[in-house]
């Protein structure tokens, strides 16, 4: 997907601020932080929402949550959020599914 933003990060045309990096999974500090902490952690593979995943990239989502996991732990967090936003009216701007991590304070709920 030559125009998704998040495809040129992976892809290097566009510089980040990489936190986490394997084979399926990239993981890079979001520009415009909520919290102290604010990683977004994304598949190489382009999916634009979790409404357009299908049963057949259900590793690749296990794998993003254990990221999540690993990210923290190696943070040494003490709890976090994971959040996705699936479709516009729910907040999603990139359209490349991602998991935002944020951390660092004290979280709300309900999140607005
Ligand atoms: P969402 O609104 O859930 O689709 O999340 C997209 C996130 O991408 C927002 O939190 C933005 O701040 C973040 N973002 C946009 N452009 C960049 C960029 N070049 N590098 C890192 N994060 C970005
Ligand atoms: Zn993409």
């Amino acid at each position: 997907m030559s125009g998704c933003l998040f495809c040129r990060i992976i892809n290097g045309e566009i510089a980040s601020r990489s936190v986490f990096s394997d084979d399926n999974i990239v993981a890079f500090k979001d520009l415009n932080p909520q919290a102290p902490t604010h990683i977004l952690i994304v598949p190489r593979k382009h999916i634009s929402s979790l409404s357009e995943a299908g049963d057949g990239d259900a590793q690749v989502l296990g794998e993003l949550q254990l990221a999540g996991r690993t990210i923290a732990a190696d943070l040494k967090l003490e709890g976090f959020r994971l959040v996705l936003n699936n479709g516009k009216i729910a907040g999603q701007t990139v359209d490349h599914i991602h998991y935002h991590l944020l951390a660092g304070r004290r979280l709300m709920w309900p999140p607005g």
